[in-house]
Order: C-alpha cells, then sequence, then structure tokens
C-alpha cells in the first residue's frame, strides 16, 4: 500500500513536453499529411515546383492521392521524373521541418524550392535516363521548364 495520498495519480501527472504544433506554420497540428501535403507554407512549394514544370493541378492533402495526381500530370514518359521530384520535395520539407523544429532552422519557400530542384539536378545526372538534365546548364535548370506541355 502506497502511504503517501498526496502523490496524484500517474495520468495526472502527465505534462505534455513537446509542442505538436506545425513548425512551418504553426497553426495546425503536425502530421504527415499536414506538413507535407496541406500545410500552406509547403503548399506553395508544390505550386512553385508545378509552374516551373508548366503545369497546374489541384493536388490532394493525402499521400497517396497526392503522388498518385503529381506523378501522373505529364506524359507516361514523365512519370519517373515525376515520382522522382515527389519523393525529393517530402524529403526535402522534412529535412527542413527537422532544422526548424532541432536547430532553430527558419522557412524559406525559395530556399527550399531551389534545394529541390539541385537535388534532382544531381540524382538525375547520376541515375536517371529521363536525359533532360543533361541539356540544360546547371543554371538554366532552375529556370527552364523541364516537360513539354
Ligand atoms: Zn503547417
Amino acid at each position: 500500500m502506497n502511504g503517501d495520498k498526496r502523490k496524484p495519480p500517474e495520468k495526472e501527472c502527465y505534462i505534455p513536453t513537446q509542442d505538436i504544433s506545425c513548425v512551418l506554420c504553426q497553426e495546425k497540428t503536425e502530421d504527415s499529411n499536414h506538413l507535407f501535403f496541406s500545410c500552406q507554407k509547403a503548399t506553395e512549394v508544390w505550386y512553385d515546383l508545378l509552374s516551373w514544370i508548366g503545369k497546374s493541378a489541384a493536388l490532394h492533402s493525402s499521400a497517396s492521392n497526392h503522388l498518385m495526381g503529381f506523378s501522373n500530370i505529364g506524359h507516361k514518359k514523365d512519370i519517373l521524373f515525376l515520382t522522382g521530384l515527389w519523393i525529393c520535395t517530402v524529403w526535402c520539407i522534412w529535412k527542413k521541418r527537422n532544422d526548424i523544429r532541432f536547430k532553430q532552422g527558419k522557412w524559406s519557400r525559395d530556399g527550399v524550392t531551389a534545394e529541390i530542384k539541385s537535388h534532382v539536378w544531381s540524382w538525375l545526372q547520376v541515375f536517371s535516363k529521363y536525359g533532360s538534365s543533361a541539356d540544360f546548364s546547371f543554371r538554366d535548370w532552375f529556370n527552364v521548364v523541364p516537360l513539354a506541355n
């Protein structure tokens, strides 16, 4: 028997130690669908990328539907590129989220978008048979529309 009647039950002692609000917008609860696909900050990056490749689309807010929609906005031959771009974008948003959460980093829409383009450039140089990046200088890559309409 516990003789210390002043000690409250464990569940009443729980104090949240972690802020669960989205580190990008600080307005919504952070979960994966919000962070990557419906947060206003992340959405701006997705639409910047759509503009970069010369496409427009309404993007979904759930991961599987977002990937399906994004990777199929171009021609069939573009699916590999678009899937790679999608993966890279999620990865860069996640890295920036962690940078903000754990290292007091700052959100930069242009910085994240530039980082995504830079990584995709590197990936295409090394892994892809897509080939379009080889037609452009690295500087032009940032401004060019890589997909045909
Ligand atoms: Zn958010």
